[in-house]
């Protein structure tokens, strides 16, 4: 079988240019024509072929030396336009980042594209999103949707959409994005593809345009696990520039390690060795299913969809165990009172002084900044900033943000609870699947679809989306995998399993 140069996992890639079937360069420009070709999936808000080529070139020159940089040198990616960048113009998808020339110039990169640079990868520009990554269906993009490969009426998730779609319809092997309450996941479940959000503290914030400061990781998009892996191993890594990155992580032994690039490799590794029969890949894996993940509130086709997949787990040799997270429903104020607290303050800066648009007539410095705001944020950033404001007023402070902080405390010992009987919490990622764009209306309606993703994000825990098969009108549905703090690996090498007995991830949408 001849697989064309857009179906190529990232090993593949590693091997056909190490081989000289083909260079960066001609990868580059093959991608680069499908994504001109692909404009109508609205998936990049800025795309630079020429800075791609000089990329991919410079990384042909270091192969010709013998100084490839590893498995990643001369990989085509996009980075979702939360991360700012020095090559490329920066928006967040919102007005507010659009002045007169086309978008925010950032001084610096964000420290998980500049350790990607390093790597060798081959920038091609900007991915589409929620405004300010706020919302689930990338219909908060002040710049339009993105559209689902799978069926191009539909939403493809967000708010890492276009990162979700650039890997789903094969425009490029893989993406990156960022999770706050799902954003990774959730789209890689709308569109079929791996994602995973590591935990609170693996890779570096520096650089991405703060949402919610205390919840938001990088994460990934990819074909496979093991693609996935190769990706976020390269971004990991303690930070100085964030206060909040972690200087040392636990590894698959549990012993303090040091927080650094190559070592979830290490942990998938010491899973793998460790699994003494190859058919039952998974042996000794407890598998924890939460009774709450499993009500009425899932879809049927996405229920049994992930049904089936836990059947597939137990046939690797997994063993399925029933836990509970009494407090999943809660995570949704929880997180609607958190979230929005901190990026009211976050977003504080987009003032039209420090950063972003400026009205073009005021009377006073008061009328500049109202009018400065109104112009340049879109209705959901406003609802969340007015929603943060509010929880964080005198006289409500101690009703809604101290509450609010004292479940967010006890929906992480839920979880303390589940993993003294399991190993890995497994359940849907969304409760459907993809709907038609423009068919919610309702914001709260809209929240109640994180309810999912939500917990593990309150939690600062690392999750997976994995393709498990596909549900009404043959649309893709994810599993989730939700491991223990700094347990990436251990849910890396169960995707892998999974993966290495089904072909779920393998199947792109029709005439992709
Ligand atoms: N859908 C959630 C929200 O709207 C999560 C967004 C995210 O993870 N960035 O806040």
């Amino acid at each position: 079988m001849n697989k064309q140069l857009h179906q190529l996992g990232l090993a593949e890639i590693a091997q056909g240019l190490e081989a000289k079937r083909f260079s960066s360069e001609e990868l580059t420009r093959h991608l680069l024509a499908r994504i001109d070709a692909h404009r109508e999936l609205g998936a990049f808000l800025h795309v630079d072929p020429e800075h791609a080529l000089a990329q991919a070139r410079a990384s042909d020159a270091r192969r010709a030396q013998g100084a490839a940089r590893g498995a990643l040198d001369g990989v085509p990616l996009a980075h979702k336009d939360i991360f700012v960048t020095t090559a490329f113009p920066s928006t967040a998808a919102s007005k507010m980042l659009v002045g007169e020339q086309g978008g925010y110039r950032s001084p610096f990169d964000a420290t998980v594209v500049a350790q990607l640079e390093a790597a060798g990868t081959v920038a091609v520009g900007k991915t589409n999103c929620d405004e300010f990554a706020m919302g689930g269906s990338n219909e908060n993009s002040a710049f339009g949707p993105a559209r689902n490969p799978w069926d191009a009426t539909r939403i493809p998730g967000g708010s890492s959409g276009g990162s979700a779609v650039a890997v789903a319809a094969r425009l490029l092997p893989v993406t990156t994005g960022t999770d706050t309450g799902g954003s990774v996941r959730q789209p890689a479940a709308l569109t079929g593809v791996t994602g995973i959000k590591p935990t609170y503290g693996r890779c570096s914030r520096y650089g991405m345009i703060a949402f919610a400061s205390s919840l938001d990781q990088a994460g990934v998009f990819a074909h496979s696990a093991s693609d996935a892996l190769t990706l976020i191993d390269a971004m990991a890594g303690f930070d100085t520039r964030d206060a909040t990155s972690a200087e040392q992580v636990r590894d698959a032994g549990g012993a303090a390690v040091a927080n650094q690039a190559g070592q979830i490799g290490r942990d998938v590794a010491a899973h793998a060795a460790r699994a003494a029969d190859a058919a039952r890949p998974l042996a000794g894996l407890r598998v924890g299913l939460p009774k709450e993940f499993f009500g009425e509130g899932v879809a049927p086709d996405v229920a049994a969809t992930v049904r089936s997949a836990l059947v597939e787990l137990e046939r690797l040799g997994a063993t399925l165990v029933d836990v509970s997270l009494p407090r999943t429903e809660l995570s949704i104020p929880v997180y609607y009172i958190i979230a929005p607290a901190e990026a009211s303050s976050n977003l504080s800066r987009f003032d039209g002084v420090r950063y972003g648009h400026r009205a073009a007539q005021y009377t006073d410095l008061l009328d500049m900044y109202r009018k400065s705001r109104s112009e340049g944020f879109g209705p959901e950033v406003k609802r969340r900033i007015m929603i943060g404001t509010y929880v964080l007023s005198h006289g409500y402070y101690d009703a809604y943000y101290l509450q609010a902080q004292k479940l967010r405390r006890m929906i992480a010992d839920d979880f303390q609870q589940c993993f003294a009987q399991c190993d890995v919490i497994a359940g849907p990622v969304s409760p459907t699947v993809a709907r038609p764009i423009g068919s919610q209306t309702d914001p709260v309606a809209e929240y109640l679809a994180d309810i999912f993703t939500l917990p593990a994000s309150l939690a600062g825990l690392p999750g997976m989306s994995v393709p498990a098969g596909f549900g009404e009108a043959g649309l893709p549905v994810g599993l989730q995998l939700i491991g223990n703090y700094w347990q990436e690996g251990r849910l890396l090498h169960t995707a892998q399993a999974f993966q290495a007995a089904t072909d779920f991830h393998l199947r792109a949408p029709e005439g992709f």
